[in-house]
């Protein structure tokens, strides 16, 4: 048996860096690691909303969590507001957590659908610490010492300057003897017998060999695709969306723990606050929209002084045929792109990475280790797009060209299976270690209008008074908490204020 020496990590973006920093962690200079970044080409940088996940990367790597926002000018994230998605005028949060609690065996929103047919239901945000704090714009961190409290459930993410990000994992990476190499990659040699990738080609004609190679270079994929030749599945009829304009303007006074995405003619817009300004995107479908009206609708909407240009990227949702093959593994963009509603590519990056670690093959690249990699890869992209989708179907907006094709398109059977489930009876059931749990699908087909025709018939275990009493406890308890809850504003200047310093 033969190990593997030698890693080339070829892009320096928020990928490729993520990688070096949790490869130099674990492996403790087990191998040798370089990374190749060419400050010609510059990377995407435009990550810069998470999901609670982003947590385990950082724990892994021993941060402390205060120090990683005050380097990163971030804030916190309670979960994502959708506004004019399910219709104009309405709008709902997508929190992360628990919501309410189970009782006998069934989760609340079944009790909440009985109240809703009874008519006496509040807003169903009303019943999650994550929503409910994050329409008040309140924040703090789980209390653990709270027992059954709703306090000790706050489920966190960040926003941070993706940037400042890459530069914090750079400095971390080559501190624990991850080599960075400027400069840009001209040529790829593969291997005559195997068609394994030997070394890369410099510009300045250095080579360099490596035994195992993570694609990080972004959209082109230049080892998996262009090298090595795997094909791209193109998802684009489900998600048309392939154009992204992107621009920071000023922090305003509304400093909120939350993403806010609001559906616009032919897309959508972002706005992630951070301490030091805001971020804005419209991510818009070019065969619905120009780039003119699209640039028109991001400037009118931001809500502070607009800081540069804006950044135009253009893209295809997909994924690679496969995201391992022979001895190259790709990581980031190079794998695939789903357009960033539910804040999922740094996570994919973060999962593809240690999935890669805990299947680490020696030098002989075993098959069956990569199909399994390629096999759980696939299911999570499949079930994340599943979820992204879903957005975009269960919509009542009929008021563009682009609306009206969501709403009639054709989705895949995964979703239709979940979808006519749910329409049942409200019922949905987390598959294998897929990403969004239970409660992110009943908040968004919720949120969208998507209301089942039954509940569960054991809701009626219980008489109506008591159904009511249940709900109302639980929403009073959530109240009580949120008010004693300090302001998104007030505990990021207290715990973790970024002031001018930078990374
Ligand atoms: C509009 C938009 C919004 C997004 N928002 C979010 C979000 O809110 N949350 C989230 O999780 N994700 C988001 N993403 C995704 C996120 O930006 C990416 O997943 C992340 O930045 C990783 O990018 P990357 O490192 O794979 O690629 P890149 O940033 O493109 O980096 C590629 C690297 O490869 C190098 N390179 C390329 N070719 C060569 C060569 N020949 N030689 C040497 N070096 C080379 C480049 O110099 C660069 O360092 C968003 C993406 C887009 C497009």
């Amino acid at each position: 048996m033969k190990q593997i020496r030698r890693i080339l990590i070829a892009g320096g973006g928020s990928s490729g860096w993520m990688a070096a920093a949790l490869l130099s962690r674990l492996f403790q200079g087990l191998y040798d690691i370089v990374l190749v970044e060419s400050e010609q080409i510059g990377t995407i940088g435009v990550g810069e909303a998470t999901i609670p996940a982003i947590k385990k990367y950082n724990e892994l790597l021993g941060l402390d969590e205060n120090e990683f926002m005050v380097r990163t000018q971030a804030s916190f994230k309670l979960g994502i507001q959708f506004v004019d998605w399910w219709k104009k005028g309405e709008s709902y949060i997508h929190g992360f957590g628990v919501i309410g609690q189970d009782l006998e065996w069934l989760r609340c929103h079944h009790y909440w659908l009985k109240a809703r047919a009874l008519g006496r239901t509040g807003d169903f945000a009303d019943y999650s610490i994550n929503t409910a704090a994050a329409l008040a714009n309140k924040f703090m961190r789980a209390r653990q010492d709270m027992g059954d409290s709703p306090l000790s459930q706050i489920a966190h993410a960040f926003h941070f300057d993706a940037a400042l990000f890459a530069r914090f994992l750079s400095a971390y990476a080559q501190e624990r003897g991850v080599r960075r190499r400027e400069g840009q990659i001209v040529d790829v040699t593969l291997r005559a017998e195997d068609g394994f990738i030997d070394s890369v080609t410099m510009e300045d004609g250095e080579q360099i060999a490596a035994d195992l190679f993570i694609d990080c270079s972004g959209f082109r994929g230049l080892l998996i695709a262009e090298a090595l030749k795997v094909g791209f599945q193109d998802w684009s009829h489900w998600l048309p969306c392939d154009r992204a304009l992107a621009v920071p303007c000023e922090r305003s006074g509304n400093f909120t723990p939350y993403t806010r995405s609001t559906a616009h003619g032919a897309g959508w817009q972002w706005r992630i606050p951070l301490q030091h300004r805001t971020g804005n995107g419209h991510v818009y479908s070019s065969r619905h929209m120009d780039d003119d009206e699209a640039e028109r609708i991001l400037l009118s909407n931001l809500d502070g002084r607009q800081l540069a240009d804006p950044l135009k990227v253009r893209f295809k949702a997909g994924k690679r045929d496969k995201l391992w093959h022979k001895n190259c593994v790709a990581v980031g963009l190079a794998g695939g792109f789903l357009e960033p509603l539910e804040s999922t590519s740094l996570h994919l990056v973060q999962s593809g990475l240690i999935r890669m670690i805990r299947l680490l093959p020696d030098a002989g690249f075993d098959q069956a280790t990569i199909d399994e990699f390629n096999r759980q890869t696939d299911f999570e992209y499949e079930r994340i797009r599943d979820f992204i989708i879903l957005h975009y179907k269960a919509t009542e907006r009929d008021d563009t060209p682009f609306w009206q094709y969501c709403r009639d398109m054709e989705v895949p059977e995964t979703l239709r299976r979940k979808i006519d489930l749910w329409m049942a009876n409200g019922r949905i059931f987390r598959e294998d270690e897929e990403l969004f749990a239970e409660e992110s699908w009943i908040q968004v087909f919720l949120g969208q209008g998507y209301i089942p025709r039954g509940y569960d018939p054991l809701v009626d275990i219980k008489s109506d008074a008591q159904v009511i009493q249940f709900l109302g406890n639980i929403a009073a308890v959530v109240g009580k908490c949120v008010t004693v809850m300090p302001t998104h504003a007030d505990y990021v200047a207290k715990v973790c204020p970024a002031g001018l310093v930078a990374a």
